[in-house]
């Protein structure tokens, strides 16, 4: 099984192709984000460290990030794949990847570049709902992807949120803090010859039959 990276921008729709393609492959879905979120939640050091780098839409330090990855990518689930949602998102976290990889004896796999246009990336992020507790993804103006009771995950019954960062100024910075330190990712993965280019439709089907193409070629 091919492991998968994606590279997009913030709310490009990272998040819910992985669940898509966690549920037919039975991929482990990681997404630093949510392992974020999760030391957040818990008060640890660590979430204390990134709390008020992700409200400001800054990087967290790639120690960090680095750290969480090798603790996470062992655990049985990614035994036959997985799919990295929001990592590597730096040069030097790529280039730390590639060597816990080597130590690992692990592929590389795929990288897909979900093309999206700011506009409506931005429109997303900020009708974006989650559950605090799952991290299912909703969208409050989208038919098909929001909750069948409203404000409510279908998954696990809790209150869904708006994440802090989902905000249009937040999300403006959280913008150019991709264009800066992880677009360059884009012409690191194309040297190796690893990557493909997927658009983000409105509908998340779509999205997700154009990602199934790139993934079975
Ligand atoms: P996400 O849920 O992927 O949109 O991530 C939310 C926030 O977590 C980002 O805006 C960053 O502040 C932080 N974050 C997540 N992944 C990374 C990463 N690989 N490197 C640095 N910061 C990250």
């Amino acid at each position: 099984m091919k492991n998968i990276i994606f590279l997009a921008p913030p709310a490009a729709g990272k998040g819910t192709l992985s669940e898509m393609l966690q549920e037919k492959y039975g991929y482990g879905h990681i997404s630093t984000g949510d392992l974020l979120r999760e030391e957040v939640k818990k008060g640890s050091l660590l979430g204390k460290e990134a709390e008020s780098l992700m409200k400001a839409g800054k990087f967290v330090p790639d120690e960090l990030i680095l750290k969480l990855i090798k603790n996470r990518i062992v655990k049985p689930d990614c035994n036959n794949g997985y799919i990295l949602d929001g990592f590597p998102r730096t040069i030097v976290q790529a280039e730390k990847y590639d060597e816990l990889l080597k130590e690992l004896n692990k592929d590389l796999g795929v990288v897909i570049y979900i093309e999206i246009d700011k506009e409506m990336a931005m429109r997303r992020a900020c009708s974006r709902i989650t559950c605090p507790k799952c991290g299912r993804i909703y969208n409050k103006y989208s038919n098909e992807m929001k909750p069948k009771k409203e404000g409510i995950c279908d998954d696990c019954g809790e209150k869904l949120i708006q994440r802090a960062d989902d905000s249009e100024e937040t999300f403006n910075k959280r913008f150019d803090e991709y264009i800066e330190k992880t677009m360059p990712l884009y012409d690191y993965y194309k040297k190796k010859g690893v990557l493909k280019t997927i658009k983000a439709y409105e509908s998340k089907y779509d999205t997700f039959d154009e990602a199934i193409k790139v993934i079975e070629e």
